[in-house]
Order: structure tokens, then sequence, then C-alpha cells
């Protein structure tokens, strides 16, 4: 497949909080602020709701938004607006307390992965081939200048000769995994390993940061979830009117309402995000569930805490050891019990009451401070939005400068999650092509 986590994700789009950039440029990544991420944004972006000063259209990322749904949604709106919240039209023309339905990057009832929006589009160009069933296995440096990669193919392994420099875009989880086995990493782990050292670079696989949260369910008194309907009699004429017209339950985000709040007494901008969906998931799959219940997906918008990322073996084909951390700082814990407590108070609002029964999960047993946080440590879920692994910066721990060239070598550029030094506050696919599309600036702009 191509287009990575874009090809299969829940297809919100949201940008995140300017603050969140201006931290980037404060930290040590000048030309990462709001004011040079917002055009590249509005540049991508084709917004069905046309151009305004915060967002763009015409550009080849189509962003649409939901027209109509179900009552409990409509329900679920009404609860955030009593429990304080602005509904919003458009969740990224601002950036303060709000709910509405996601924006989305579907186009006639089709996903539009980064494949579709960027690289069909290009397909055509002599320049450009794409090889699939193809791993990259290492970078070849010339001392300490790449000159290329090494990849494992169905023919066989080959080698591929840059005659400029090589962009590394393999993701959060494999950009420092393939920078280790290539010798750039924490020299003590890479010589444990038998890798001989081209940059000693101890930040490379630090910094891993996800959006972690608690999966909250509650049960559905009426017929409006869409477990009923996926279940009732008129499902194949769904099916088929999703095939010939691209409408209907089919097409829609995996969460259909977002909602960010400010959840710990001391937030100065939203800290978590609420994810909401008219069906729910059984814990530890995903598969949906066939009673009807709602679906309140928790995410902690800018963890402190951070894992890792390590190679275990010089092997390309052995998986690092990935170590999440998940909620090891106590200020995380903190806000964790904030969060879950936040959900409960919108979702006992009164729009909500004829149609939701008894929470499900965590259940109303799971009170105290430390239950919430077992629990949560326990059975809490990833958000799937990896990043920071080769964060940019100046510090000792950064990997890249703020024109995403690795520190220490020359010819090569990481462009992907793992770049971000902290977390946006949004998922995590939008700021993420954004990162690609300003990369694509710098590297046209200054070669
Ligand atoms: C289930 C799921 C749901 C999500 N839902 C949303 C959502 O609704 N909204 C949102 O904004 N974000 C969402 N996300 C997150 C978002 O999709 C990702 O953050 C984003 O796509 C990551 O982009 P990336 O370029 O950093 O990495 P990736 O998309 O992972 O791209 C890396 C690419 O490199 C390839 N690759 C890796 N290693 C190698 C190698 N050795 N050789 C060759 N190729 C290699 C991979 O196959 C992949 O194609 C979701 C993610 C998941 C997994």
């Amino acid at each position: 497949m191509l287009g990575g986590g874009s090809s299969i994700n829940g297809m919100a789009y949201v940008r995140g909080h300017p603050d969140d950039y201006d931290d980037w440029a404060s930290s040590g990544a000048p030309g990462w602020g709001w004011e040079n991420m917002l055009p590249c944004f509005k540049s991508m972006e084709d917004h069905e709701l046309g151009e305004t000063d915060a967002r763009g259209a015409g550009g080849p990322l189509h962003i649409s938004r939901r027209r109509r749904s179900g009552s409990l949604s409509e329900a679920l709106i009404q609860a955030g607006i009593s429990a304080g919240l602005s509904y919003c039209e458009d969740l990224n023309a601002f950036d303060g307390e709000r709910i509405g339905y996601f924006p989305a990057t579907i186009q006639h009832g089709r996903r539009v992965s980064a494949a579709r929006a960027f690289l069909a589009p290009a397909s055509g160009r002599p320049n450009l081939t794409v090889l699939t069933d193809t791993l990259v296995t290492r970078i070849v440096f010339d001392g300490t200048r790449a000159v290329g990669v090494t990849c494992g193919t169905n023919g066989g392994d080959r080698r591929f000769h840059a005659a400029r420099e090589v962009l590394l875009c393999a993701g959060a989880l494999q950009s420092p995994k393939i920078l280790q086995i290539s010798g750039i990493g924490p020299a003590s782990h890479l010589c444990s390993l038998g890798v001989p050292v081209v940059h000693d670079s101890p930040g490379v696989g630090s910094n891993l940061r996800d959006h972690w949260g608690m999966w909250m369910q509650y049960r559905v008194l009426r017929r409006t979830s869409l477990a009923r309907l996926c279940r009732s009699a008129g499902l194949p004429g769904r099916g088929l009117r999703y095939l010939i017209r691209r409408t209907g339950i089919w097409m829609g985000t995996g969460a259909e309402i977002g909602a960010f709040v400010k959840a710990g007494r001391d937030a100065r901008r939203p800290d978590a995000s609420l994810q909401f969906s008219p069906f729910s998931i059984m814990p530890g799959t995903v598969d949906s569930e066939w009673e009807p219940r709602l679906h309140c997906g928790t995410q902690l918008l800018r963890p402190e805490s951070h894992g890792s990322v390590m190679i275990r073996s010089p092997d390309p084909m052995v998986p690092p050891e990935v170590r999440a951390d998940f909620l090891s700082s106590e200020n995380d814990r903190r806000r964790i019990v904030d969060i879950v407590r936040y959900a409960r108070r919108l979702l006992r609002q009164p729009p909500l009451g004829p149609y939701l029964g008894e929470e499900i999960s965590p259940g109303v047993a799971v009170e105290t401070d430390e239950a919430i946080i077992d629990l949560c440590r326990r059975s809490g879920a990833t958000g799937a939005h990896y990043a920071g692994t080769c964060k940019m910066g100046q510090d000792r721990m950064a990997v890249l400068d703020e024109e995403l060239r690795v520190r220490g070598v020359s010819g090569l550029r990481v462009v992907d999650g793992s770049v971000m030094p902290t977390l946006v506050s949004a998922n995590t696919n939008g700021p993420i092509m954004a990162i690609a599309w300003r990369a694509a600036d710098l590297i046209l702009e200054r070669g």
C-alpha cells in the first residue's frame, strides 16, 4: 500500500494549536512557528468551505465536512455546548475550547491519502520511480556523506545512488531504526550491537511521543447507534448505496465528533481531546461491537512522558524495541484523571439524557484517582500518533537541524512525524503533511 498511515487512518483532519508550532520555534527550531506553518497548511488544502484567513482552497488535499448525522451526534454537540464549549463548523478555524464534526480527508466519499493527494498528480513525471515490495535496509555513507541506500527487494538486494541527498521518511518508529542500523545513534548502544558508528547522536530514537488516553463506552438507549444500522436488514442496501453514490454510513471519519477542551484547571490552551463515535470498539481489538454503544476516546494532547525506539540487532529484519513509557510523568497521570472526569461531566449533560444509559467502560466503580490511573496504565489506548524520535532542535538530543538535515553528516534529511520536538495538540496526519510541504519548500529554496 502507498501512503503509509494516511491510507489506513481515521481521516480526521485537524492541525493543532498555533502555540504548538511557536513552541517548536522558540525551543530551537526557528522557521517552524505558526507564521511559517499556516501558509503550508493553506497551500496544501482544498477546503470544501472555501478559502479564509484560516484555511486554504485549491490545493491538492481535499478537506470535507459532514453535512448531516444522526440525532445522537446532534445531542452530543448540544451536550458539548451545554458543558461550555463553542460549536465550530470548522474545528480548525478556532483555537479555544470547541466541539464539532471532524473535518475529513475525504472527497466524494473516498479517502484522500497522501498518495492520492500528492503522489498521484506527480506520477507522470519522468524523474519519479515508485518501487513497491522494497524494504530500505541501510543508508550508505562515503565517510560522513550519505550517498545512497541499500534495499531488499523480491529480486534480491539492490543499491541506489543519491545524486544530491537522501530523504528518510519511514515514520517515527522506523526512521530512527534505519538511522541506528546505518551508524547514526547513541554510540554506546550501536557499539554494543557491533554497528560501526558514523556519528554519535544520542537523541536518535529518544523522545518517542504519542497521544495516550482512555477509551470510554456508554450504552445507547435508542436505535441511533451505527451498530444497529450495521446489523439491520437494510445493510446490503446501504453497501450498494455507498458503492453507487458514495454516501451513507460507510463514508465518514473513524471518530465523528471531536472536542478540544481544557480538562486541567491550570490549562492555558486545550490540553485534551475527546473523540466521539456513534459505535464502539471491542476492547483490545479493532472490531466494532454489535450492541448500541457510544465510544469516547480521550487523549492527552501534549504529554510530557516519552519513550524510545532502539534497535536490538544490526539485522534490518529484526523489529526495534519500542518503549512507550506512557504516564511516566506525574503531570500526565494527574491530567489523565482530569480528562476522564471532564468526559464524564460532558456525557452527563441534559441533551444526552434520553440517549445514554450506563457507563460500561471504565465503569462508575473506577472512581478514585488511583483507580483511573491504574486502569489507564493497564488498558489505555495509543493514539497511533507516534512522533519525536528524530527531533529537530539545537540541544544535545536534537538529531536534526532546523532544515531537517541530520546533524553530524551531510546529504541526509528526515521528513516525517519523527521530526516533531513535541507533539502537536491534534491528530498527526495533517501536521505531518504540512511538515513535508515545508520541507519541500526548504529543499527547493536552498537546495
Ligand atoms: C489506525 C490509525 C488511525 C489514525 N487516525 C488518524 C486520523 O484520523 N487523523 C490523523 O490526523 N491521524 C491519524 N493517524 C495518524 C497518522 O495517520 C500518522 O501520524 C501519519 O500518517 C504518520 O505519517 P508519517 O509520514 O510520519 O509515517 P507513515 O505514514 O508511517 O509513513 C512511513 C512510510 O514508510 C514506509 N516504510 C517504513 N519503513 C520502511 C523501510 N524500511 N523501507 C521502505 N519503506 C518503509 C511505511 O510503509 C510507510 O509507507 C492514525 C494512525 C493510525 C495507525
